[in-house]
């Protein structure tokens, strides 16, 4: 199996409603159990920030499915890589919402005074993900 690592962002829509958050990690952990898939969807401001590692083909299958979701638009890859190991091989999508524990993170990484992860490299979105994922246990 080649193990792959998708990472993106996207900003959500006029369809988007906060409650859809509940909704969409229902949706994404019941399908990415059963697709071996493993990662983090973070939330900033208006910005989604989503890590997917799983095999290729699921990987594959599954942004595609994403990417025809009305809730969120400008759906950007960050980084798309073969990896080694997993980062997030506990959750099957854990989730980090905005919180005054994340934005100290969320600004460390951005290199500027507003988080904008269309500004961000691939792999300094990814870095922020694993740091973010060190606060897992505190939200
Ligand atoms: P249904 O839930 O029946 O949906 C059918 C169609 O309607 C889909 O195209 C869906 O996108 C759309 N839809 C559903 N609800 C709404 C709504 N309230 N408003 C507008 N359109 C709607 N899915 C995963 O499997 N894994 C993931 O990791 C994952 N991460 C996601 C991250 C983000 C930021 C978003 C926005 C969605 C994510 N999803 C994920 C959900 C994915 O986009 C699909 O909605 C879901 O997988 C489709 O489930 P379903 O086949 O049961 O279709």
């Amino acid at each position: 199996m080649l193990l792959t690592r998708l990472v993106y962002t996207s900003t959500v829509t006029n369809y988007f409603r906060p409650e859809d958050i509940e909704n969409i990690l229902l949706k994404a952990r019941m399908h990415n159990e059963s697709a071996d898939i493993t990662g983090v969807l973070s939330f900033h401001r208006r910005y989604f920030l989503q890590c997917l590692e799983g095999s290729r083909e699921n990987i594959n299958e599954t942004y595609h499915r994403i990417l025809n979701d009305k809730r969120h638009s400008r759906i950007t890859i960050l980084s798309y890589e073969q990896i080694n190991v997993r980062e997030f091989s506990d959750w099957s999508m854990a989730y980090i919402p905005e919180s005054s524990l994340t934005k100290p993170v969320n600004l460390s990484y951005s290199g500027s005074s507003e988080f904008n992860p269309y500004d961000m490299s691939g792999e300094s979105a990814c870095q922020m993900l694993v740091s973010l994922k060190k606060l897992l246990p505190f939200i």
